[in-house]
């Protein structure tokens, strides 16, 4: 029994390191040891993910999981490696990249299935090109709470179990101080990895990728009859579902490079990412991107471009060009299905009818022209009362007339749908907390002071954000003014 899992009976037999990456040989990946961080503490645990993955809170309390989790000890049956993948990097082809400061430990065997375990910025690489092979506290934060607050959301993530800091000094714009993040996923491949073996004509090993992601983890696809197409219409439906998700929550990812897209369809690699404080479709959260590639109401297009890359990557292994084309056209269908099945939820229409689609561009067109605060008018449109006065919403826009006409529409609606079901489905869809860039901010400023009791509050509250936290209504308001001023970029 590893010193990860439990020794008491309740935990499942068989629980133990494995690492089904690592199978597929030398070519995929770089085996070495993370570099320890001098005097590492904690700066968060997951005890909400450490029970769902079965983990041992008793282990989850030691010094020997601090050790583990920030590199400085490898775990017996561990087997570190770092991946290489490539990709196309705001539009170009960025060549070879990998993890340049993840490292890989293995696979779990966990009571949620097998999960890989990544420590985000444990050291150098082979593939660290000019970093350092170090994450920030910063941003280290940025990704512990944003992961959860995905999950808590219901929007397909890669998972943060702890968050462990160091003194030790690593240089951005100024000099700050070190910290790992524990990443938890089923797989951490990406369009990226594909790419990498499509580009240097590795044509085999692109073969064996592709059969090892279908195998393990889209089985269904092995018997369609061009299983790689199969494959590219999976992951384009499961990252058209992911980004109408981000849609609908006003998520803006921010990097959506090739490289930073998931395989399993999962939101991954949080760094200038921004929810959405007032609604502006053509918000750009990374300081660095300054033509707008990634901003907010490009997000679903770039998905697109993405799989694209995808599938020109996957083309070696297809028989003709049309299989890849015939397999990227499911986006075309199921992202806007999934966008508006969202946005009705969030309007509380359990069926469809006609008029929604007006009703949805209705309200997005109000809302951006006075620059609405977005999750705080879904949450107050809960309270909507059809034909009552409704100041609470109606105050948030300028534009009263226009709010009152839409408004008179969307009582009319509602008179066709069960009121208790409305305010459940509201409720279940129209988060009261979402991590603001200032509440993010905050915590990173007391962390900064040793106090991480901020990032501990935040991420239960993240973890269920649709439900009423009286004592945090302070993290639910509007954001401060300095919140605007806040500048995220790549540097992290
Ligand atoms: P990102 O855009 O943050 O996903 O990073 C792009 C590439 O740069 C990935 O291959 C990362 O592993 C690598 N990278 C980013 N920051 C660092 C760093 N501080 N040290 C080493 N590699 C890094
Ligand atoms: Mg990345």
């Amino acid at each position: 029994m590893n010193a990860v899992f439990q020794d008491s009976p309740a935990a499942a037999p068989g629980l133990a390191w494995n690492n089904r990456f690592a199978t597929l040989g030398p070519d995929f990946f770089t085996e070495l040891q993370p570099t320890p961080l001098p005097a590492p503490y904690w700066v968060g645990r997951n005890h909400a993910l450490a029970r769902e993955l079965g983990l041992d809170e008793a282990w989850l309390a030691s010094q020997d999981a601090l050790q583990v989790l920030t590199g400085n000890r490898v775990a017996e049956g561990s087997q570190p490696l770092a991946s290489v993948y490539s990709g196309h990097q705001f539009g170009q082809w960025a060549g070879q990249l990998g993890d340049g400061r993840a490292i890989l430990l293995g696979e779990l065997q966990t009571a949620a299935g097998p999960q890989e375990i990544q420590l985000k910025g444990a050291g150098l690489t082979p593939y660290s090109r000019m970093g350092d092979g170090r994450a920030v506290l910063r941003s280290s934060i940025r990704e512990y709470l944003c992961s959860e607050a995905m999950h808590g959301l219901g929007i397909p993530t890669t998972r943060a179990l702890a968050l462990t800091g160091s003194d030790a000094r690593v240089r951005r714009e100024e000099v700050e101080t070190a910290a790992v993040v524990t990443r938890v996923a089923p797989s951490f491949i990406r369009f990226g990895h594909f790419e990498h073996f499509s580009y240097s004509d590795q044509h085999d090993q692109l073969k064996t990728l592709a059969d090892f992601v279908i195998g393990n983890f889209y089985p269904e696809c092995r018997d369609a009859g061009q299983p790689y197409a199969a494959l590219l219409q999976a992951v384009s439906e499961r990252t058209a579902t992911m980004v109408a998700a981000w849609q609908a929550v006003g998520f803006c990812h921010g990097v959506m490079n090739t490289d930073n897209m998931s395989i399993l369809g999962l939101t991954i690699d949080y760094g200038p990412f921004q929810f959405l404080d007032a609604f502006d479709p053509g918000h750009i959260c990374n300081h660095s991107d300054t033509q707008g590639r990634y901003a907010y109401n490009k997000q679903p297009n770039i998905a697109y471009w993405n799989l694209f890359c995808l599938g020109q990557a996957l083309l070696p292994l297809m028989d003709t060009q049309e299989q890849a084309l015939a397999a990227l056209e499911s986006y075309k269908t199921v992202f806007p299905q999934a966008l508006e099945a969202r946005m009705r939820a969030k309007l509380g229409l359990p069926d469809v009818q006609p008029e929604d689609k007006a009703l949805i561009e209705g309200i997005f067109k109000l809302l951006a022209a006075d620059k609405v605060d977005y999750p705080i008018f879904w949450r107050r449109l809960g309270g909507f009362e059809p034909g009552a006065a409704h100041e609470p919403v109606r105050d948030l826009f300028l534009d009263r007339p226009g709010f009152d006409l839409w408004a008179l529409q969307y009582s009319e609606r509602l008179t066709q749908v069960d009121k208790g079901l409305r305010a459940d489905l509201m409720l279940r869809t129209n988060p009261k907390y979402v991590l603001r860039n200032h509440l993010g901010e905050q915590a990173i400023r007391a962390a900064k002071l040793q106090d991480y009791s901020g990032v501990d509050t935040l991420l239960k509250l993240l973890q269920a954000p649709f439900e009423e936290h009286p004592a945090h209504e302070a993290f639910a308001g509007f954001p401060p003014d300095w919140a605007s001023s806040i500048e995220i970029s790549c540097s992290s």
